[in-house]
């Protein structure tokens, strides 16, 4: 066993860093005031090979590992959680179903201008009334000469808008209900794709959540992406490999949110003195340290099984389910450590916390976690 990143994973890890405190460190207050979306952003994190970490260099991508992909995540998230979770829907939900399940021609067409930053993915998965229970789709997709005609909504879709390719899944068999959900690709201008309302949300507020529309848009066969019925299945092997993204995510927010404490509570003097020489205030910050540290250690153990082919659906679901609870509970303890500052915009406390809170939610819930961990734990 070793316990320390290689020398090339720090040097990821350093330059990650200085990229996020250099270039997003100094919008972050107004990006989450104005709800702005960055896509200016973008051929910069393409230029650092970070819209496809986890793809081979043929298909244009960084060609890294899973441990690389979730060190990244971690530290943009420990400056904005925004570019952090964008990031990670682009590389582990849309891109990586197309490398996953898709063929060698929808490769070059469409995964080659994603993990080369050129294109923005968006994944559809979730519907009004299919959240936890994605079986419940409702978009449907009837098989007409040359393709399907797909009628629909999906809800709470990062890069809805501003996503030029977009994967998302639609009925095509009722009768077979697990069995009879499709995968497609979608491109954006399609005649009756396009996106709908834009989430004005407590966290995340640079990520960009809306839904989009299906209307009798026609979908070519070449778009289906595997086999007809299998998309659910699909979609459940996605989300194994994007929970390590959400627990990456929850680990940098609470890195944050600790680092941020640790500084204040150096600063701030109350009864003469700084309040880190309080022991109170010194055991707050033993447990966020504590915690976060456990919480990484299982994200990585997730990410080195991952890396080594390994299924992952019981090590992801534990990695999300702790480090999200985690970051959920330090960047609370950070806000409490600022006393009343903490409960202002003047620092990021506040902003950490709500932005912690997305990761107990999306790509399933933290019962959703458990239910998951405890099928496996008894299969
Ligand atoms: C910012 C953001 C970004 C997102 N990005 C995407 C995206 O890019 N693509 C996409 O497809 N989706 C996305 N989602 C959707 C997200 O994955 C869902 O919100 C999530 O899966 C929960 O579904 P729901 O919101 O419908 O909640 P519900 O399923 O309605 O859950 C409500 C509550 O009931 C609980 N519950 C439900 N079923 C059970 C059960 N069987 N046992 C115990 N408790 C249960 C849940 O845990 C939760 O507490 C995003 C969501 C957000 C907020």
């Amino acid at each position: 066993m070793n316990f320390e990143l290689s020398e090339e994973q720090q040097q990821v890890k350093m330059s990650v860093r200085e990229f996020a405190e250099g270039e997003i460190a100094p919008h972050v207050r107004e990006w989450d005031e104005t709800q702005h979306f960055p896509v200016e952003l973008l051929p910069k994190l393409a230029e650092l090979g970070l819209m496809g970490i986890i793809f081979p260099e043929q298909y244009g991508g960084a060609g890294m590992g899973y441990i690389e992909y979730a060190t990244i995540i971690e530290e943009l998230s420990r400056v904005d959680g925004s570019v952090g979770i964008s990031v990670a829907a682009h590389n582990s939900l849309c891109s990586n179903h197309i490398y996953m399940f898709g063929t060698e021609e929808q490769k070059q067409k469409y995964l080659v201008p994603l993990a080369r930053g050129e294109q923005l993915g968006a994944w559809g998965l979730t519907e009004a009334n299919a959240g936890s229970d994605a079986s419940g789709t409702r978009s449907t997709a009837v098989k007409k000469d040359g393709g399907w005609m797909v009628n629909g909504s999906k809800n709470f879709i990062t890069h809805a808008i501003h996503g030029d390719t977009c994967v998302a899944v639609a009925v095509t068999d009722r009768s077979m209900r697990t069995k009879g959900i499709t995968a497609f690709i979608f491109e954006k201008g399609m005649k009756g794709f396009s996106p709908a309302k834009k989430e004005d949300k407590l966290g995340l507020r640079a990520s960009e959540t809306a839904s989009v529309v299906f209307e009798d848009c026609f979908v070519p066969d070449e778009n289906r992406l595997g086999e007809a019925g299998l998309g659910f299945i699909q979609a459940m092997q996605i989300l194994d490999g994007g929970r390590i993204s959400i627990a990456a995510l929850a680990v940098g927010i609470a890195q944050g949110a600790y680092e941020s404490a640790l500084k204040y509570s150096k600063e701030r003097q109350q009864f003469g003195k700084p309040i880190s020489e309080f022991q109170a205030i010194q055991f707050k910050l033993a447990d966020m340290a504590t915690e976060i540290e456990a919480a990484r250690l299982l994200m990585y153990r997730a990410a080195f099984l991952k890396d080594q082919g390994k299924k992952v659906t019981k090590e992801s679901a534990m990695a999300k389910v702790y480090a999200s609870e985690v970051s959920v509970r330090v960047s609370e303890e950070a806000i409490q450590i600022h006393g009343g500052y903490g409960y202002t915009k003047d620092y990021p406390a506040e902003k950490y916390w709500r932005d912690s809170k997305l990761c107990t939610i999306g790509e399933g819930t933290s019962e959703i976690q458990r239910m998951v961990i405890a099928r496996q734990l008894l299969s």
